[in-house]
């Protein structure tokens, strides 16, 4: 039989248990702090009742609590008697993992028409009661009874109309009584009547909170975040504390440091004389916490030291949603408030100064996949034009995109490949898909804890929210803002670090560090044991990598080198060299670019290995593509003509696994000797100069080691004449993987090509996936995109495997990764224990020594073998 758990009950579960929202009220409760009475209904139940249909004995619990509930509270739920008002619940979703907005809540629960009498009775306020009925007759028609939100906001506008005003406050009891009635009636029409017993209310509301876990929206969200199907959600059950009793009270949302950009200090917005989900729900734009030292100068006082104590109490930033009854505070939920990547690191870093926390805690309190973000551009003020708008700055960054005003619209666009950025009226948690699709978010209404706002901070999506002058018609595929209309497709730019929106393209600056970057990450050095190298093949990436920390280049990829205007046509007459005098001429010209390349990143990297990939593509990558040539040789251009009938010889079904990589090196060893020889002489060239340059060479694509015995031939005979460097290959196949024990005693190191490797290892293309990994992901066949986020079970088995037999066969080999997931975190973690170092392009150096930081962290918590 399930448990349910009042407040004083709960102590010492944890949030698997009770929920987010129920494990932060029993903290609170048994810390003293203000918090309505409430009970809480297991996560298990939901579970069970997803399962079963029904949760045997749940209603016998939940009407003993209720009881129980009665009896803090001296009153009777739904029941009002003399002037003590009955007693109403708000029934709250809460999962183990923050999910804001994406499940149900319904307020005011256990109201029947004879409680509006008593209620009114009760407070003396008529209006007051009406205005509560009908909010709860229409959420319960919502979320429980499923009729579709329009159908009530078209009888509110109604009623508005006939009384001619504008706003919801300005109708009256008799209004709100009319108005209430005909919800009822609207209900009745739908076949769904609103069940006049205050029991069968919470019976309906408790089911459909645990039916929401699997409402289309909850889902997407899980998916995005990569949160666990099985794990349910709690609800909790709680008094109602009334912010809409007048303009003594109001409701409200406050973080105890800024979540924007991390600063000490209470933060926040608050509505007067406004209910429950208005704040959140964005609808009405609030007023910020400080306005309330005019006039409630106590609550403030009083807000600012919870702030204080629930910090010190939960020894994180705290997000908490507070109402105001009549004077009295009221705290309803608090919870580890979301932030931007920017206020994770001073967070983190001042929490630990200021004693609060360790520095170990510190490292790991930051989310490393978020760290490039720091890094994200701004727009740049002096050469931007004026702006078109301002609204708020809720998630920092600036984005570049074309106007879309539905998710429908973002998908269109970005199946096009071209940027969105998606402007809505406000955001509602069915936005979720147009929101992480999007590039940047802009919003006419709601302020900084808007839904719109702390969803786009969660995904990193630049944001700007509360934009009054914006007026959004989604129907229309328009907007219009300062007289200027707004089409679908026309192009914006947005700082959602400073709250403006450009129309047209306006340039941007690159992002940067604050300086409390650079400390955590010198905090996180002594934990770090994996190396962490880039991938670069320019001296300006070579450098800034280095600036961020990167300690040599695990991934120099030399194709890139050629593609360069001035170089390709070179590259062109290498392909078509029709004999030997022709082929020595083109590759002299490359070597001697080559050269200076290799000159400029061993430089760069002066004193850190530089490991070079020799020429990986196939041949044909570097000819225009066939149609573009086919249009020129027929317009009588004669060297179009020889290039298409190279690109027509060259052409291959599956030129991914076709003639490249080791291959193509092994057969055109030309090519091979003159980028290893500019490579040696790079090297030769700079010692001379008095520096200190770490060449290291590498072929891709092997799969035998006979294939690895001749490409060390080949090298063996320039060592001869400069020396050696070591001598690597990459392990991007799998029969490489399976055969590294062979492959191991002819190399110095192996770096795992992780990339080619997923590729080949679930026999799929990484440009063709898009077609369907996406509906893959969504279905739940793939947990997570493998091209971003390493396989364990199936690549990992291969790595570790190739790692075992490697080391075994050769204790002196060296391990690397250079595919994307060495720059992301938790594949990161995965291989910490097994390499020597991981490589990732520049600004995802910053990720991987976190992440490698947090893994060594982690390790010693749980001690190898042990998991
Ligand atoms: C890889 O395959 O993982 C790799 C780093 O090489 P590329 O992405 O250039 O194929
Ligand atoms: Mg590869």
């Amino acid at each position: 039989m399930v448990q349910v758990y009042l407040l004083s009950e709960a102590q010492g579960l944890g949030k698997e248990v009770l929920g987010g929202k129920g494990f932060g009220l029993v903290g609170m409760a048994q810390a003293g702090f203000p918090v309505p009475p409430a009970f809480i209904v297991p996560t298990e139940a939901c579970r069970f009742y997803l399962r079963e249909g029904a949760v045997p004995g749940l209603w016998e619990a939940v009407e003993a609590k209720m009881a129980a509930l009665e009896g803090l509270v001296g009153k009777r739920f739904g029941r009002g008697e003399g002037t003590t008002p009955p007693l109403l619940v708000s029934v709250r979703s809460g999962a183990p993992v923050s999910m804001p907005g994406m499940m149900d809540t319904i307020l005011n629960l256990g109201l029947t028409l004879e409680g509006v009498g008593a209620l009114a009775r009760a407070t003396g306020n008529p209006r007051f009661a009406w205005d509560t009925f009908r909010r709860l007759v229409q959420m319960y028609g919502e979320v429980v009874l499923g009729v579709e939100p329009q159908a009530f906001e078209a009888l509110l506008e109604e009623a508005k109309e006939k009384r001619g005003v504008k706003a919801d406050t300005a109708l009256g009891a008799e209004d709100l009584e009319a108005l209430s009635f005909r919800f009822l009636r609207l209900l009745e029409e739908r076949g769904t009547p609103f069940p006049m017993d205050p029991w069968a209310q919470l019976r309906g509301a408790i089911e459909a909170v645990f039916r929401s876990w699997q409402n289309p929206r909850a889902k997407a969200y899980r998916r995005i975040y990569g949160i666990p199907e099985e794990m349910g959600t709690a609800v909790v059950v709680q008094a109602m504390v009334y912010g809409n009793l007048g303009e003594d009270s109001g409701t409200g949302v406050g973080f105890t440091r800024n979540p924007a950009t991390g600063e000490k200090g209470l933060y926040g917005e608050y509505l007067r004389n406004a209910q429950g989900e208005d704040v959140v729900a964005g609808v009405r734009t609030p007023e910020p916490l400080e306005a309330l030292k005019a006039y409630a100068p106590g609550v403030y006082q009083e807000l600012l030291q919870v702030a204080e104590r629930l910090e010190r109490r939960f020894r994180d930033m705290q997000d908490f949603e507070f109402t105001v009854e009549r004077g009295r505070l009221f705290l309803l939920q608090t919870r580890s408030g979301k932030r931007t990547a920017r206020a994770a690191v001073r967070i983190a870093v001042e929490m630990a100064e200021e004693g609060l926390i360790s520095k170990e805690e510190a490292l790991l309190r930051v989310e490393a996949n978020a760290l490039p973000g720091l890094l994200r551009p701004a727009v740049d003020r002096e050469k931007a034009p004026k702006p078109l708008l301002r609204g708020l700055p809720a998630s920092p960054g600036a984005a570049v995109g074309h106007a879309a005003f539905t998710n429908e619209a973002v998908e269109r666009l970005s199946a096009q490949g071209l940027p969105a950025i998606l402007v809505r009226p406000e955001t509602t948690p069915e936005d979720i898909t147009g929101m992480y699709l999007s590039r940047g978010i802009l919003t006419a209404r709601g302020g900084l804890t808007s839904h719109a706002a702390v969803v786009a901070r969660g995904l990193g999506v630049p944001a700007v929210v509360g934009a009054e002058a914006l007026r959004v018609f989604p129907e229309e595929g328009r907007a219009v803002a300062e007289g200027v209309e707004i089409r679908e497709g026309d192009l914006l730019t947005l700082d959602g670090g400073t709250g403006e929106v450009y129309l047209g393209v306006v340039p941007l600056l690159e992002g940067g560090d604050t300086g409390l970057l650079g400390k955590l990450l010198s905090w996180a050095e002594a934990h770090r044991r994996l190396g962490v190298r880039a991938n670069a093949d320019t001296p300006e990436d070579a450098q800034k990598a280095r600036a961020l920390g990167a300690e040599g280049i695990g991934l120099c990829r030399t194709e890139h080198m050629f593609f360069a205007p001035e170089r390709l046509p070179h590259m062109q007459r290498l392909i078509l060299a029709a004999d030997e005098r022709e082929e020595e001429e083109a590759l002299a010209q490359l070597y001697a670019f080559q050269k200076e390349d290799f000159k400029g990143i061993l430089r760069a990297m002066d004193g850190l290995p530089v490991t070079v990939r020799l020429l990986d593509p196939p041949l044909h990558e570097f000819l225009p593509p066939e149609e573009e040539l086919k249009k020129q040789a027929e317009a009588g251009d004669g060297g179009a003509k020889a290039l298409l009938q190279r690109a027509q010889a060259l052409k291959e079904a599956n030129p991914m696994l076709g003639f490249r990589g080791v291959r193509l090196l092994l057969l055109r060893p030309k090519i091979f000797h003159m980028q290893l020889k500019a490579l040696l002489e790079a090297a030769r060239e700079l010692r001379e100069e008095g520096l200190d340059p770490r060449p290291e060479v590498m072929v891709p694509l092997v799969a035998d080691p006979k294939e690895v015995e001749r490409a060390r031939a080949l090298a063996e005979e320039l060592f001869q004449e400069y020396g050696p460097i070591p001598f690597g290959t990459m392990l991007e196949t799998p029969r490489a993987c399976l055969l590294a024990g062979e492959i191991a005693p002819l190399v110095d190191f192996f770096s795992f090509g992780t990339n080619d490797l997923t590729q080949m290892t679930f026999g799929l293309s990484r440009d063709d996936a898009g077609r369907f990994l996406p509906r893959y992901l969504e279905e739940g066949l793939f947990p997570f995109d493998p091209t971003e986020r390493l396989d364990e079970k199936g690549v990992g088995r291969l790595l570790r495997l190739a790692v075992e037999e490697g080391r075994r066969a050769n204790p002196r080999l060296k391990l690397g990764l250079c595919g994307e997931h060495g720059g992301e975190a938790a594949s990161v973690r995965f291989v910490e224990p097994l390499l020597d170092y991981v490589s990732a392009s520049p600004y995802r150096v910053l990720t991987a020594r976190l992440a490698a930081a947090q893994a060594g962290l982690e390790r010693r918590k749980t001690p190898l073998g042990v998991e």
